[in-house]
C-alpha cells in the first residue's frame, strides 16, 4: 500500500470506523468486547502486538489469563495498524479510584473498594446520587495548577469569536479544506437531523439583528437569554439559604437540568468584556451578583460516540437547545421570586471553572469538564443571581492523576490539537488563558478541522467520544454499583 493510499485510508478511518463502527478505537473496544474490561491509564496495560496479547509489568499473571480478546477486535486492530492509525492498542483494566490497584473485573474492583476504602461521612454522597469515590474538597482541584495571576478573559479571544475578527485566523480557516461530500442522501438527512436539534436554540434569540445591552447568548441574540425580563415585585422570603438551594436544584431538574451545582461567583471567571459576534460590539461587563447556579445538560452517548458524524453534531446541538430552555426557565423562576437573574449559555462567564467551583466535576486533558455522571458529555449553562443560596463544595475523583497517564483524547484528535505529555504553562494562542499549568488545547487547529469536517456541520467530538469517562457502559456500572 502506497503512502498516499495509507493516508487516504487513515482519513476514512478517522471517521465513523475509528470512533464508532470499530468500537471507537480504544473507547469502543470497551463497549464492543465483553471480554475486555479496559480503559484506565496506560501504565498498567496489556498490549496487543500482532495477533497475540503480550504481558506488561505490574499485572499479575492470573489477571492476564482472564483477558479475552475477541477475534474481531484483533482484526480491527490489525487494520488500524496497517494504515498507521495506531501503533499499539492499550487494553486496561478496572483501576481503583483511590489509586491503589488494578483489577481484572468490575466485581473485583467493587469488593476491593468496599473492603479497603470504606466511604467516610465527608466522601459519601449517596444522597446526591454520586459514586462513593467522589470526595468533597475545600478548594477546586485546578487551584493546584494555578502558577500565575489569573486575569479575567476577554470574550473576543474565545475561538468562535476570533473567527469574526482575527484576520490571521481567518486566513488559516480559509485555507482549511472542506471535506468532500461522500453521499448526498446522507447529507440531506444529516442536515435535517441537525436542523431539528438546533431549532430551539436558534429560536431562543430575538428577531432583532443586534441584542441591546449585554449580549446574552454568544451568538448575539436576546430572546430566552434576555437580561431585560422584569423582576417580580414581591420578594419571596428566604430564611434558610441551604433549604432554598435544595429547592433550586429540584426546580432546575424539573425544568430539564441533569446536574445542578451552586458556587459563589468568582469574578476571575467573568469575562472582562463581552463580544457580540453579529455586531462586533464589545464592552465592559459588570456582574454584581453573588452566586452562580451551574446547570449541566447531558449530551447523548449514542450520538456522541459517532463523532465526527451528523449524529454527534446533532447530540451537541440538542444540548444547546436544552441549555436555552433550562437556563431561561430557571432565571424566570428566580425573577418571579423577586430576585435578579441572568441566564447564560456560553456567554458572560466561563462555564467550566464555574462548574468545577460548584462541585460538578474536574478539568480534563482535553480542556473539558469531566463529571462523574457523564464524563465530558456535558453542555453547561448558568444563572447568575443574588437569591440567597448555600454554595456546594468542589469535588475530586482523581481526574488530575488519571489524565496524567491517559492520552486517549490526544490520540483521537485528527489534527493534534490536544497535548500529549506533561502539563505546561505555554499557550498555543490568545485563546488559552495564562497563569495555569495545564494541557493547552490548540483551539485554532480544532476549529479549522470543524470546517474540514463539513459533513457534520462543522463539528467534532472525537475527544469526548474517546474519553473513557464518557462511556456509560463502563462508568454506569461503576456509578450505580460501587
Ligand atoms: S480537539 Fe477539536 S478537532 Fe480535536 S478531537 Fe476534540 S473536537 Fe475534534
Ligand atoms: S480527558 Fe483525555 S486524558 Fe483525561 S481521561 Fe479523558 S481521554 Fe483520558
Amino acid at each position: 500500500m502506497s503512502e498516499e493510499q495509507k493516508e487516504e485510508k487513515f482519513k476514512k478511518l478517522t471517521r465513523r470506523e475509528l470512533l464508532a463502527g470499530t468500537g471507537g478505537f480504544v473507547a469502543g473496544v470497551a463497549v464492543g468486547s465483553g471480554g475486555i474490561s479496559l480503559l484506565l491509564p496506560p501504565k498498567e496495560v496489556e498490549v496487543i502486538k500482532e495477533v497475540e496479547v503480550i504481558k506488561k509489568v505490574e499485572v499479575p499473571v492470573e489477571v492476564i489469563k482472564e483477558v479475552e480478546v475477541p477475534v474481531e477486535v484483533i482484526k480491527e486492530v490489525e487494520v488500524l495498524k496497517e494504515v498507521g492509525a495506531v501503533k499499539e492498542v492499550e487494553i486496561s483494566k478496572f483501576v481503583c479510584p483511590y489509586g491503589d490497584g488494578t483489577f481484572s473485573t468490575l466485581g473485583a474492583l467493587r469488593v476491593h473498594v468496599d473492603s479497603v476504602h470504606q466511604p467516610t461521612p465527608t466522601s459519601i454522597r449517596e444522597s446526591e446520587g454520586r459514586p462513593t469515590y467522589v470526595n468533597k474538597v475545600d478548594r477546586p482541584t485546578y487551584e493546584d495548577f494555578v502558577v500565575g495571576t489569573i486575569e479575567q478573559f476577554d470574550q473576543k479571544n474565545e475561538m468562535f469569536c476570533r473567527s469574526f475578527w482575527d484576520e490571521e485566523y481567518k486566513k488559516v480557516f480559509a485555507a482549511s479544506p472542506a471535506r468532500e461530500v461522500f453521499d448526498e442522501s446522507t447529507e440531506i438527512e444529516g442536515q435535517a437531523l441537525m436542523a431539528g436539534a438546533i431549532y430551539v436554540d436558534d429560536k431562543a434569540g430575538s428577531d432583532q439583528p443586534y441584542y441591546y445591552g449585554y449580549n446574552g447568548h454568544k451568538m448575539g441574540f436576546g430572546g430566552l437569554y434576555d437580561w431585560e425580563e422584569p423582576v417580580g415585585e414581591q420578594k419571596f422570603p428566604v430564611s434558610d439559604p441551604a433549604e432554598m438551594s435544595e429547592r433550586i436544584k429540584k426546580v432546575a431538574k424539573f425544568y430539564g437540568a441533569d446536574l445542578v451545582g451552586i458556587c459563589e461567583l468568582d469574578q476571575r471567571w467573568v469575562y472582562s468584556k463581552y463580544f457580540d459576534s453579529l455586531s462586533g460590539a464589545s464592552g465592559e461587563l459588570d456582574i454584581p451578583y453573588k452566586y452562580a447556579i451551574v446547570l449541566v445538560v447531558e449530551m447523548d452517548w449514542e450520538g456522541i460516540r459517532t463523532s465526527p458524524e451528523y449524529e454527534q453534531a446533532a447530540a451537541t446541538a440538542l444540548g444547546y437547545s436544552n441549555m436555552s430552555e433550562v437556563a431561561s426557565s430557571l432565571a424566570k423562576y428566580v425573577r418571579s421570586l423577586g430576585y435578579p437573574a441572568i441566564p447564560c449559555g456560553n456567554d458572560t462567564a466561563q462555564s467550566i471553572p464555574l462548574a468545577i467551583d460548584a462541585g460538578l466535576g474536574e478539568l480534563g486533558r482535553h480542556g473539558l469538564l469531566i463529571t462523574p455522571e457523564f464524563g465530558p458529555r456535558n453542555r453547561i449553562c448558568k444563572v447568575l443571581t443574588d437569591l440567597p443560596l448555600k454554595p456546594d463544595k468542589p469535588i475530586e475523583f482523581r481526574i488530575q492523576k488519571f489524565c496524567e497517564s491517559c492520552i486517549l483524547c490526544a490520540k483521537s484528535c485528527p489534527v493534534g490539537a490536544i497535548k500529549f505529555g506533561e502539563r505546561t504553562t505555554e499557550t498555543t494562542s490568545v485563546s488559552n488563558r495564562e497563569g495555569l499549568l495545564r494541557w493547552p488545547v490548540d483551539v485554532a487547529k480544532c476549529h479549522a478541522f470543524w470546517k474540514t469536517n463539513t459533513m457534520s456541520l462543522k463539528s467534532c467530538a472525537n475527544c469526548i467520544a474517546a474519553c473513557p469517562w464518557s462511556d456509560m457502559g463502563i462508568r454506569g456500572e461503576v456509578k450505580y454499583n460501587l
